[in-house]
């Protein structure tokens, strides 16, 4: 295609077709129309007109009819979504259903104020009892606002608040998604999504992912693109293409949906082109998620995220309910790898039987392995847990801790698994780890990188902010060197040391992370079979001549350059 791409961040205005580059963080290539989040909702004035004592009566009613339009549509989106989506969605449409905001509603219409007004003040007044009781709470706050949008919206005749559900399939362009907003996402209408900012573990990423929606974030530009306009989304080379030439556009899509032909054929186990072994397996959070990785062609699970199934839960679940659920992870691989990670509780994923509450600094306090220095208990009855479940299924997993920074600290962990007849290991997400992975590795059967976190703390950037996003972007070469130098160690060892943050996912990387000697890629079940095809049309001398271009490129732009040009050729 005639086109001239841009740096991130210069659009400039072109004859042809306008390229905007940003992340690339789902591969694939998508034609669509623009559709955008509708605006703000226009909140009504506090000082309209007062309504007449004999209209009082329908003006409830009024509400009533739009709270119940509101809850019927997100009960409707429930009931078609599954897990997390399915949470948020029901629990959005049970506040629209709320009794005690019907009576604080009513109150005020009684008191001769409109509905939508009504809604207004009752809504600031939930907001306000909410933020005073903090915690878990607080966190309600953004439910309240957000359904009272909705409720005013629907009396006021202004459309959904929202992404919309656009007729035709189509690709939404945003500054940024929220939870909700991507929660009812339906991959049937929406077919790829971009944003302005936000990067590799953004939310939107994570939930692109799960949907396997071709996916750029942090693209420049992107605001000066009007909902309508037609655009080529690559999630794979990182760009929009906006007004594209038709023809060579269609050709993208087709080659693009060839390739997808392709992967669907994959079945593993992974390999390079020339035999090098590299398990491709999947993270998950549950018996489900792991039956869905099976099906998925994934070898084994790299990562169960055991705090994952406890969220919302404000009592520590018994060692029998635990046991459970890890044994229908691992029955769904039997005799197959299979690595629990131990609650990693705090920070962007706080439990409330285990996270300290108001800590200033979260993601550098007590969370992961840290909460046994409160709560040993907590941690040991976890690993009889996972032995219980062992046993039950006849199986050998894996156990590693999240969040390690000392040799001690690994050394007392590994004691207790191996007390229990399993496997230990730590996760290399503090760069203290990947510094002294030889000393580490003298305590412990093997490493898997967290590679969120270990940029997160490499870099001292939040790995969820989205103006930080380029510095925690996965291919910063000093990130890479910290993969190499675990991985190293490793071999020195003779003992596999693998990577399950987001990296594993993007299937260029992947063919750096082997040619660093990373010896197993845990990624979404979604990116398995595009991970595993990747490696298996690249040997391992040129993974590794990938690994040595990355390194020295000075920033991720170059090191994803230079990868595609040896890769290429
Ligand atoms: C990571 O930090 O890379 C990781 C895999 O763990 P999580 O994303 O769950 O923190
Ligand atoms: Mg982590």
């Amino acid at each position: 295609m005639s086109s001239t791409p841009l740096r991130t961040g210069t659009p400039v205005p072109l004859a042809g077709p306008t390229v905007l580059i940003g992340t690339p963080v789902v591969p694939g290539v998508v034609l669509g129309p623009v559709v955008r989040p509708s605006g703000a909702v226009q909140l009504p004035d506090g000082d309209s007109a007062e309504v007449p004592a004999a209209d009082r009566g329908a003006e409830k009613d009024r509400f009533v009819a739009a709270a119940s339009v509101v809850a019927d549509r997100l009960a409707a989106r429930a009931a078609a979504a599954t897990g997390v989506s399915a949470e948020v969605l029901s629990t959005t449409a049970g506040l629209a259903r709320d009794r005690g905001l019907l009576s604080a509603v009513e109150q005020r219409i009684d008191a001769g104020s409109s509905a939508a007004v009504s809604a207004v003040a009752a809504a600031e007044q939930f907001v306000g009892l909410f933020t005073s009781l903090g915690g878990l709470m607080a966190e309600r706050v953004t439910d309240v606002r957000d359904i009272r949008d909705r409720i005013v919206a629907e009396l006021t005749g202004q459309g959904e608040p929202g992404v919309p559900t656009p007729d035709a399939p189509s690709v939404l362009l945003a500054d940024d998604l929220a939870p909700a907003d991507t929660a009812g996402l339906d991959p049937a209408r929406i077919i790829a999504l971009a944003t302005r900012l936000g990067g590799a573990t953004s939310h939107t990423a994570i939930i692109a992912r799960q949907l396997g929606l071709p996916c750029v974030v942090g693209v420049g530009g992107l605001a000066d693109v009007p909902a309508g306009a037609l655009v080529l989304v690559d999630g794979e080379q990182g760009t929009v293409t906006v007004d594209p030439e038709p023809a060579a556009a269609q050709q993208r899509v087709a080659a693009a949906q060839a390739a997808a032909a392709a992967l669907a054929g994959y079945r593993g186990p992974g390999t390079t082109q020339d035999g090098h072994p590299v398990q491709v397996l999947a993270n998950v959070q549950d018996g489900p998620g792991a039956r869905a990785a099976a099906a998925a062609q994934a070898e084994g699970v790299g990562l169960l995220r055991t705090e994952l199934a406890f969220f919302g839960r404000t009592q520590e679940p018994s060692v029998e309910e635990q046991a459970q659920i890890y044994a229908a992870v691992f029955d769904a691989f039997p005799g197959a790898k299979v690595v629990l990670r131990t609650l990693d509780a705090g920070s962007d994923k706080p439990l409330a039987f285990a996270t300290p509450p108001d800590e200033a600094n979260p993601a550098l306090g007590v969370r992961g392995l840290r909460v046994a220095r409160r709560d040993p208990g907590l941690l040991t009855r976890q690993l009889d847990a996972v032995a219980q479940a062992a046993r039950a299924t006849a199986s050998a997993p894996w156990v590693m801790a999240p969040m390690v920074s000392t040799v001690a600290e690994a050394a007392e962990f590994a004691a207790l698994v191996r007390e229990r007849g399993l496997v230990p290991g730590v996760m290399v997400e503090v760069p203290s780890v990947a510094l002294l992975a030889d000393r580490f590795l003298e305590h412990l059967d093997f490493l898997s990188i967290g590679t969120n976190d270990l940029s997160q703390y490499t870099f001292a950037a939040d790995r969820l902010s989205a103006e930080l996003a380029d510095l925690t972007d996965p291919w910063q070469p000093a990130l890479l060197a910290l993969v190499q130098a675990a991985a190293a160690a490793g071999q020195r060892a003779g003992k596999p040391v693998g990577v399950c943050g987001e990296a594993a996912a993007d299937p260029l990387l992947a063919c750096v992370l082997v040619g660093l000697g990373i010896s197993s890629l845990s990624c979404a079940a979604s990116s398995v079979a595009g991970v595993g095809a990747r490696l298996a049309t690249v040997d391992l001398a040129t993974c590794q001549r990938a690994a040595e271009v990355a390194l020295a490129a000075d920033d991720p732009q170059a090191a994803r350059a230079a990868v595609r040009a040896v890769l290429a050729g």
